[in-house]
């Protein structure tokens, strides 16, 4: 890219010569309507060549997709399961569940139907949720360690004015409390939000900017960065173990040991002696938790209930426990410390994520906590299934009867 000095300005001021470039068509009001939506998928199949059928044949209204995608031009699909029953006997999720899996590796479903069936006989997953909050890092820069240090011992005496500050953009949102914490002459400081039923980053970055705003303002701060990258959010990180990001939701489980064999084809002590190795592997690997496949039923659960994909990242990180009890039976526990989940906002109340959330009586206000404690029962029985077929062998054996799909030569 060639610089050139701007034309009949005056100034030492240099623009860039752009080369032209063919943008995606935005139509008029961004191009939300069904016809301009059309159109703009006509205009990639003339570019590419390629015909989108299928991409076209799409049943959410356009319109609806506004606030969740730029320049639309259809939708993808998805395969859909269904696995359970599921028992779960919760504070939040009480019943029998029948929960929605989108994905495309065969075997999933019927790994983790088999996992929950196996709970439903054995009396079902108890779950409990132990934090619920989102939280966002702004980094503050000052001129000195020492006036950053000064920062750091000032600002919890600011709490209240920093609660009306963000709270005066949501009705929802609430900040619970900071943490500051020093880094050479920048501070970074947490803000812990209670977010109601929405997964809430959109709500609570822009409550915290008019915080970090009301600092600035009256000088308590000469400026500051909205994001620091502390808060993990979309990143793997050990923080994400320890201090937990979202809800900590944490489900378990005792199996007899009759059931585990004739369910799971698994004695309860193959099953610890396969976890050991497992955690010796994870150890290994520096890995964030030790968990087969939470990775799994997570984005599953999350695509077919419109949840935000990418959060997997976060919510992957976890703790998968089995032991044996004095009876000789197992207790199966897992814990997911960040666990970012909604029943409203994001892409929750589009066409297929509302059904699927209502599947499971959790579409809309007052349902988060219901949801939360469903992905973790079903994250248990994901666990439970996949250490037995570790465990009995079948793990492969499974896979190529249910999880090949091979090209035709
Ligand atoms: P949103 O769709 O932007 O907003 C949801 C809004 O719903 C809330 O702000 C709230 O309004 C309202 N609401 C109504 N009933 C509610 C209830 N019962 N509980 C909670 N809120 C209720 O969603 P969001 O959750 O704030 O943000 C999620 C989206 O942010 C995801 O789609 C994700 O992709 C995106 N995201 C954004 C960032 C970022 O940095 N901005 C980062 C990562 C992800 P009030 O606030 O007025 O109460």
């Amino acid at each position: 890219m060639k610089l050139v000095r701007a034309r009949a300005t005056g100034t030492s001021d240099w623009t860039p010569r752009m080369a032209p470039v063919d943008l995606v068509p935005r139509f008029q009001a961004q191009g939300y309507g069904a016809a301009e939506v059309a159109r703009r998928r006509l205009w990639v199949e003339h570019k590419t060549g390629v015909r989108l059928d299928h991409v076209g044949a799409c049943s959410i209204p356009t319109e609806q997709m506004r606030g969740n995608v730029e320049n639309p031009i259809g939708s993808v699909q998805m395969p859909l399961g269904i696995a359970g029953p599921l028992l779960i006997r919760g504070e939040h999720a009480r019943g029998t569940f029948y929960v929605p899996l989108a994905t495309t590796e065969g075997a999933l479903v019927r790994s983790y139907e088999r996992g929950m069936v196996t709970l439903t006989r054995a009396g079902g997953a108890t779950t409990r949720i132990e934090v619920d909050e989102n939280r966002v890092c702004p980094a503050f820069i000052f001129g000195s360690v020492a006036d950053a240090a000064r920062f750091v011992e000032e600002i919890d005496g600011h709490l209240p004015a920093l609660c009306v500050a963000a709270e005066s953009t949501t009705r929802h949102g609430r900040l619970l409390r900071i943490e500051p914490r020093q880094v050479g002459r920048e501070v970074i400081v947490t803000f812990c939000y209670h977010t109601g039923d929405a997964q809430g980053m959109n709500m609570i970055v822009k409550a915290t900017e008019r915080a970090c705003e009301w600092l600035v303002q009256r000088g308590l701060a000469p400026s500051y960065h909205i994001f620091s990258g502390f808060s993990s959010e979309k990143r793997a990180s050990a923080a994400l173990l320890g201090a937990g990001k979202g809800k900590t939701v944490i489900a378990g489980a005792c199996l007899p040991a009759a059931l585990t064999r004739a369910c799971l084809h698994a004695t309860p002590e193959a099953l610890v002696r396969t976890w050991h190795r497992a955690a010796i592997g994870h150890f290994l690997a520096g890995a964030v938790g030790c968990n087969a496949q939470f990775a799994n039923g997570l984005t599953a659960l999350f695509i077919a209930c419109g949840q935000d994909v990418a959060n997997v990242v976060n919510a992957h990180a976890g703790i998968t426990n089995f032991e044996l009890t004095d009876e000789g039976d197992i207790y199966a526990s897992v814990t997911l410390p960040s666990l970012t989940v909604a029943t409203v906002g994001g892409g929750t109340a589009l066409g297929t994520s509302r059904e699927c959330l209502s599947l499971l009586g959790c579409a809309g206000s007052g349902n988060a906590p219901r949801f939360a404690e469903i992905a973790a029962a079903t994250a248990l029985a994901g666990e439970i299934s996949m250490a037995a077929a570790i465990a009995s062998g079948e793990f492969v054996a499974a896979h190529e009867q249910y999880g090949r799909n091979r090209p035709a030569d």
